[in-house]
């Protein structure tokens, strides 16, 4: 990796920056597997230097974010055709239910048949409004 983590950070993700395994790398940005994975290939991107928010993010982080979001996606469906859908998330801020406050950004491979009714997605931060 060029860019070092913020070394005196305590984050979880700049303190075990180190351990990550990360799948890929882009600029200021890695991506790694999430440890909890809602689906099979669940991987988190998240920028080298510690931000807490998708909102603290610098223009270049964004753009190194969205490369990978690209470029993973590319390879997930090279890799497993099972995939047939992907959800895209990021939590900002504890009452939108953040609990690393590291800024990072969910991507979830989604299969046919992965749960009973997929239809409202991200829509169901909200227990009870994900259908419409
Ligand atoms: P949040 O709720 O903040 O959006 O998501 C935090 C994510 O980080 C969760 O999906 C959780 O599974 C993941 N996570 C928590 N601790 C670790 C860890 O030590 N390593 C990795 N790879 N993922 C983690
Ligand atoms: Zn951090």
């Amino acid at each position: 990796m060029d860019t070092p983590f913020t070394a005196t950070c305590t984050c979880i993700f700049c303190k075990h920056a180190a351990s990550l395994s990360f799948t890929a790398e882009q600029g200021t940005c890695i991506a790694f597997p999430d440890k909890y994975p809602v689906t099979e290939g669940h991987l988190l991107i998240i920028p080298k230097r510690h931000a807490p928010d998708y909102f603290s993010l610098t223009a270049e982080e964004k753009k190194d974010a969205d490369a990978l979001l690209h470029r993973l996606k590319d390879d997930i469906l090279q890799k497993d055709p099972s995939v047939t859908g992907f959800n895209i998330g990021i939590n900002n801020g504890y009452d939108a239910g953040q609990t690393v406050f590291h800024c990072h950004i969910h991507l979830i491979p989604r299969r046919k048949g992965d749960c009973e009714n997929p239809r409202g997605g991200v829509r169901g931060v909200i227990p009870g409004k994900r259908g419409y």
